[in-house]
């Protein structure tokens, strides 16, 4: 199956005895010039690249304050070293996250401060060579920018934000990845990150408009690119496609459903996802927002709801308003956007969905926290409410629900090992090692306490953990979308109790 070991699970996660140089080497493809080119980037490794890389570096310095901050204020204190999956997965010690920061800061120190300059050798200052380029690219795509590590730095550093930086100036010289800048070019070209293009689009959400109607014997609609609907729905494309994420959209219509109010998809903004955020680039990443601002213009209407994707969430609730702002044409009396469980937990709370728990009796839930929603954003008008809206939501449609390990949740929550543009075959060594935390944590509660399926609101993650999931011997369908339980226990008005589609319920 593989040419790499699977981690093995052991009965407590323990931190590794450290194995220098164990993943290295490890790195993504290479873009190529038609998918550098549409970003704005040079299409291979210019002739000068040492000094454009410099140069942008002190660029980002001038206009990031965080970044310099950042590389300034790290008093190697160890609090991060063994925070991180990747580290904790793989032995390697340039995973743990000061050692990733440090393959850049060093470069810093040499150009950018005093010591650096004039006695590299004293502060760990290095030129920018090859040797260094190469490191950065390897170990900076073994970063899944999941800010687990700044949860325990008591000055709040972010690696995160460090890796983005070091992407960015990367592919400022010509060396992106391949994975997220082909992504990016398909969704400047088509409108999302599959290349779905729009009849395609529309011939998928027939099908499961279909699909609802044989099950329940309800018309419930999935419509596109209707004008003057009150509600845009942007999920990640993953949903018109993958599974266990269709199901979860096939949820999201059956809600809306009920709820009685009109809403649509929109083709050309039928993304929620935004790489550009991986690849640490405002510009690209403002492109990608713009499209939805200019969707929600178009199609005229009130609200934008926003299905189950991690990094997308971030992007929209953080950074929304900055790239693509202000939406003052939407009604103000509904939050900007609002998430899918936000709308689904509103409804629940007002007793306007119906649900049949003892559906979802087959299964002993647990949920999995998705790193960007539970470490940089928030959902409802309380602190937490994006760990507790999620378990509101799939405790009101399942009768068996447990919690893994604490430390594992909430915000200390491992990342799935697939998010910030690692969800790529050519990265599945460091995927499948640095899932082991996680994997760890769930094995456990199966053991322990009967769980069949964990839940997710990330497209990522529920693709990353399908993958994985079969690495340490458990099933690949373990994995549901909250929506998916919500679909399977919402009772439909008119729905039909056989097996067979009793007639036609118009909506
Ligand atoms: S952001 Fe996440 S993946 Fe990156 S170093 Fe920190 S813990 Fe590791
Ligand atoms: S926890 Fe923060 S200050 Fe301490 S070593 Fe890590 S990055 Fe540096």
């Amino acid at each position: 199956m593989a040419d790499f070991d699977t981690p093995e699970l052991k009965e407590y996660l323990s931190i590794p005895a450290i194995e220098p140089g164990a993943m290295e080497g490890l790195a993504p493809f290479v873009a190529k010039p038609p998918h550098q080119e549409p970003l704005g980037y040079p299409g291979e490794l210019v002739d000068n690249w040492e000094e454009k890389a410099i140069e942008k570096m002190g660029d980002m310095l001038k206009k990031y304050r965080g970044f310099q901050v950042f590389l300034d204020s790290c008093v190697k204190c160890g609090a991060c070293t063994d925070k991180c999956h990747y580290f904790l997965g793989t032995s390697d010690p340039k995973n743990m996250p000061v050692a990733r920061q440090d393959l850049l800061r060093s470069v810093y120190r040499r150009y950018f401060t005093f010591a650096g300059k004039f006695f590299p050798k004293l502060v760990g200052a290095r030129d920018m060579t090859r040797e260094v380029l190469d490191e950065w690219y390897s170990y900076f795509h073994q970063c899944s920018q999941c800010r687990r590590c700044s949860v325990f730095c008591p000055y709040g550093i972010d690696t995160a934000e460090i890796s983005m930086a070091a992407r960015e100036i990367m592919d400022s010289i010509g060396q992106g990845q391949k994975y997220c800048n082909e992504i990016i070019t398909k969704v400047f070209s088509i409108g999302n990150n599959l290349g779905l293009p729009e009849p395609a689009l529309r011939d998928t959400l027939e099908d499961l408009e279909e699909e609802i109607y044989e099950d329940t014997g309800v018309r419930v609609r999935l419509p596109l690119d209707e004008k003057g609907a009150d509600i845009l729905l942007i999920t990640p494309s993953a949903d018109f496609f993958a599974e266990p994420h269709i199901d979860g959209l096939m949820g999201y219509a059956k809600v809306f459903h009920e709820a009685g109010v009109s809403w649509t998809i929109s083709s050309y903004a039928s993304e929620a996802a935004n790489f550009g955020m991986f690849i640490g680039s405002y510009e690209n990443s403002q492109r990608i927002a713009m499209r939805v601002r200019e969707a929600a213009l178009d199609l005229g209407v009130k609200r934008i709801v926003h299905g189950e994707c991690g990094h997308a969430w971030r992007v929209a609730y953080s950074f929304w308003n900055t790239y693509a702002g202000p939406w003052d044409f939407l009604d103000p009396n509904y939050p900007v956007p609002q998430h899918i469980c936000e709308f689904t937990w509103d409804l629940i709370q007002q007793g306007k969905l119906k649900f049949d728990k003892s559906e979802n009796d087959h299964r002993v839930v647990t949920f999995h926290d998705s790193c960007n929603v539970a470490r940089a954003t928030r959902m409802g008008d309380k602190p937490g409410g994006q760990f507790e809206i999620p378990r509101n939501v799939i405790k009101a449609v399942c009768n068996n629900y447990v919690e893994m390990d604490p430390d594992t949740i909430k915000d200390a929550t491992f990342c799935c090992g697939g998010g910030g543009g690692l969800l790529t075959d050519d990265l599945m060594e460091i995927r499948v090692k640095g899932a082991m935390p996680r994997m760890q944590a769930l094995h456990d509660v199966v053991e322990e306490q009967g769980v069949t399926n964990m839940a997710a609101i990330c497209a990522i993650c529920k693709s990353q953990f399908s993958k994985v999931l079969p690495y340490y011997k458990m099933p690949m369908d373990m994995i549901v979308s909250v929506h998916q339980l919500v679909s399977d226990a919402l009772i439909l008005t008119g729905q039909n109790d056989g097996d067979e589609a009793s007639g036609e319920q118009d909506s």
